[in-house]
């Protein structure tokens, strides 16, 4: 199908390109201040309820949730032993999908690999190309950074500081969470600070276990705090309350829009103004600039599904496409103003490339459990988040900056982590005995921004619309190593420490990319010379181009990223609207 013609000869006051947490949040704060937004968004608006199918059972899928046989995604191993561009060797499969495209109910929201090439180091990039992007399918962790993070390099030295404090951004955080809705219970930490939280859901008996045993540690265990509405939302008809079905645990995705997603919470809404254009199957390529001032004055994209190369003019460029898309376009639009890529005198885009660090953890059975009746574990949109404990008030000898644990215990529909193997009633018995006893947590860590980890772009290999694709240079480094030795060690500790017998400790580091929390391409600071951004995702070098994506980010932190994401926006945003009304952009 293709998509309605946008107005060519209209200039918009603002264009805003992706429309995932980033671009969702810039059009709800743009429209409701009265101007004129038109949203590009490369993929297209997927019938998504229709794809999530949060209720439907395994036995009704004719693949059981699995994959088509035409389809494959990568696996760890892939990754570690294939070079990207990853399509290469895997002729046989019609479409290749991430790791997190292994079910058939993400399969046409991730991209397929074939189409969207990158080359350079390994890197599982995980990719969504439609409305909404990543949040249709989005983890729901939704964390608040603090000063411990804003202001990390005055606490160890390394890196830079923010160049804003939480005191700045804090006012942005409750609106976001009043807007969008959260759950969770108030801890009152200063590395976590609280969130405005709507009704918690509830940790298990494992899990209580776990948390009393490590408060005596000085640890926090506390629950998930999912960015869903569990109260409702009375001012956003296009979203429910969450009625604990645990579907969404099935990698993200609530078809009935209590777990947050960019369309329903932010586009429509938006949408519903009377201000917003949305043209999606709107590939940008490229950024344009007026000859004559350098300013932004639109963009090129080319249809999804024609091919046919399109000019859109605005007042004001508003990206948003992801950290590494972003970076990715501003490297593509040059100029004679801009030879080195849009708002990159600085040299620093594309660069100061950061994450998080996964994959070491624990299993382990709580054997006063073993045996008991199941009991509804799994009805939540969440387990349990074990907060940062290193590097707060004493100083770790082997590492800088910090790590959080993301888990859940008890009974689930479909046990997982039992470990046990064989077949007939035996095993049945086995899992039947133990599945309400288990209980798992995996690390977060924080990987340090660095200069040398960086994308460029490919001087050979392009995408299927032409646009020369991303090279990766980046690897984890010394100190994220060190951290994940420490990872394992404590995880084990703790569950020692609870009286779980270890079913399971993990060392190994996953793929880099494997979090899916890209950050840092054109992070923000006070010295042009040195970051690309100032505290309002302003470029110092074009003031009418913003950039509010994970991009800005100046440090990972060990906290995930998005509902960061969305305060700055929603902060750089107002900012952007009071400028344009003073004619100032
Ligand atoms: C399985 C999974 C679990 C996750 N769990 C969590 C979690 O628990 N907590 C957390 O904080 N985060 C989590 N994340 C990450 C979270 O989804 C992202 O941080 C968030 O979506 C980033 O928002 P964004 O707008 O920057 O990017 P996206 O959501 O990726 O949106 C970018 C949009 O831009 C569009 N775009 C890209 N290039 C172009 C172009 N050239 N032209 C036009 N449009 C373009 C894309 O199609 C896309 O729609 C998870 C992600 C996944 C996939
Ligand atoms: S548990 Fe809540 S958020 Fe998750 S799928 Fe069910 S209703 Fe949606």
């Amino acid at each position: 199908m293709t998509e309605p013609e946008v107005n060519l000869t209209k200039t918009y006051d603002a264009v805003v390109i992706g429309s995932g947490a980033a671009g969702g949040m810039a059009c709800h704060v743009l429209t409701s201040r009265g101007m004129q937004v038109l949203l590009l968004e490369a993929g297209k608006k997927l019938p998504i309820e229709k794809e999530l199918r949060s209720m439907e059972w395994p036995y009704d899928n004719p693949y059981r949730g699995q994959l088509p046989p035409d389809s494959h995604s990568l696996t760890f191993n892939e990754y570690t032993i294939r070079r990207p561009p990853y399509g290469a060797g895997d002729e046989k499969s019609k479409h290749l999908l991430s790791y997190v495209g292994n079910t058939d109910y993400v399969k046409n929201i991730v991209v397929d690999e074939r189409e969207n090439p990158f080359t350079g180091t390994n890197y599982a990039w995980v990719r969504a190309r439609c409305l909404g992007g990543k949040t249709n399918i989005w983890g729901r962790l939704a964390l608040r950074l603090s000063d411990f993070d804003f202001k990390a390099k005055s606490r160890d030295g390394y890196g830079e500081d923010w160049p804003i404090s939480y005191a700045d951004i804090s006012p942005y955080y409750d609106r976001v969470d009043q807007y969008l809705g959260i759950t969770g219970v108030k801890e009152n930490l200063p590395h976590l600070p609280d969130s405005i939280f709507q009704r918690p859901t509830k940790l298990n008996c494992a899990e209580v276990t776990l948390k009393e045993s490590i408060a005596k540690m000085g640890r926090t265990l506390t629950q998930y705090r999912a960015g869903v509405t569990t109260d409702g939302l009375k001012h956003n008809k296009y979203r429910s309350r969450c009625y604990g079905r645990g579907a969404c645990e099935r990698k993200g995705g609530c078809d009935i829009h209590a777990a947050f997603d960019s369309p329903t919470g932010l586009i429509y809404p938006a949408n519903d103004t009377g201000n917003l254009t949305i043209r999606t199957n709107a590939v940008v390529r490229e950024i344009t600039v007026d000859p004559q001032t350098g300013k932004a004055n639109g963009a090129h994209f080319v249809d999804n599904v024609t091919l046919k190369d399109y000019h859109v003019k605005a007042k004001v460029v508003v990206l948003a496409a992801s950290t590494l898309e972003s970076a990715r376009l501003l490297l593509l639009s040059k100029s004679r103003q801009h030879p080195n890529g849009l708002a990159n005198s600085s040299g620093h885009v594309g660069h100061n490339f950061c994450e998080h660090i996964m994959g070491p953890g624990v299993a382990g059975r709580a054997k006063n459990l073993v045996g008991k009746p199941s009991t509804l574990d799994d009805g939540r949109p969440g387990g349990f988040y074990l907060t940062r404990f290193r590097n707060l008030n004493d100083k770790h000898p082997n590492f800088i900056r910090g790590y959080g644990f993301e888990g859940g215990g008890g009974s689930t529909m479909f046990p997982r982590g039992t470990d046990a193997h064989g077949f007939g009633l035996d095993f049945k018995e086995e899992v039947r005995k133990n599945q309400g006893a288990f209980v798992s947590m995996g690390a977060f860590g924080e990987v340090l921004s660095r200069y040398e980890n960086f994308v460029d772009l490919d001087p050979v290999v392009k995408d299927k619309w032409g646009v020369p694709a991303l090279r990766f240079h980046y690897n984890f480094g010394d100190n994220e190593h060190r951290m994940a030795e420490d990872m394992s060690q404590t995880a084990q500790e703790m569950f020692e420490a609870a009286g779980f017998e270890i079913v399971r400790v993990t060392k190994r580091v996953l793929t880099e990319g494997w979090s899916i929390h890209e950050l840092g391409t054109a992070r923000m600071g006070s010295d042009p010379k040195t970051s690309v951004l100032n505290q309002f995702e302003q470029s110092h070098d074009v003031k009418n181009l913003f950039v509010v994506d994970g991009s800005a980010f100046v440090n990972a932190s060990c906290q995930n990223p998005t509902w960061t994401i969305m305060s700055l926006c929603w902060r750089s945003c107002d900012y952007l609207a009071d400028e344009f009304k003073k004619g100032n952009l």
